[in-house]
């Protein structure tokens, strides 16, 4: 997993949607493990030797005890406890999610592309999807009580965070990769359009 998640970080930079050393990754491991990207490395020269293991209160633990992980960790474990099907999270601060957050209020809404199937669960291309789009706080602790109130609006394995970027998350990386290009591509058909 380590392997591949980073190999997928490095792609992800290069199309730009982790500039200037932002987002944050992290998995469950079979032993139940949580593995966190550390804060402030370059998303160009990730490798699977810049995770790092926390505790359930997004605490460095063992090799990586005083580390201190991204502020944004808090809200991956936000979705562990809320989502437990999720055991890979990937965040991105692509243009087009933000972009569509400055035209749109609490949900970004979309109907008519066949690429909605990227969802897990989306049979058609006809659903009207709704994805919530939750305010930024520079307090991740606010941020996460905004997620809690919002969580029945949370459907497709993902949302947006206003001015800020996207998190999604699947059940292994291929589907958590794919629920985040699904929403990438959304966001950027309808901007354009
Ligand atoms: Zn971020």
């Amino acid at each position: 997993m380590k392997t591949e998640l980073a190999q997928l970080i490095q792609a992800l930079n290069q199309r730009g949607w982790s500039p200037a050393t932002s987002t944050n990754y992290s998995f469950i491991d079979e032993h139940q493990q949580c593995w966190v990207s550390r804060s402030g490395i370059n998303k160009a020269n990730f490798t699977e030797h810049d995770f790092m293991t926390i505790d359930q209160d997004g605490i460095g633990i063992g090799a990586f005890h005083g580390v201190k992980p991204s502020d944004e960790t808090k809200i991956h474990l936000w979705i562990y406890e809320n989502f437990p099907e999720a055991k890979v999270i990937l965040h991105s601060h692509s243009k087009y999610p933000v972009l569509i957050s400055q035209y749109n209020e609490h949900f970004f809404t979309v109907q008519g592309y066949e690429l909605q199937k990227g969802f897990k669960g989306c049979k058609s291309h006809l659903d009207t999807l709704n994805i919530p789009i939750v305010d930024n706080d520079q307090d991740i602790q606010i941020l996460c009580t905004g997620l809690t109130a919002r969580k029945s609006d949370i459907q497709h394995h993902c949302f947006i965070i206003a001015g800020h970027g996207t998190y999604a998350w699947g059940e292994n990386l291929f589907e958590a990769q794919r629920h985040l290009e699904t929403l990438d591509y959304l966001c950027e058909c309808e901007f354009l359009l």
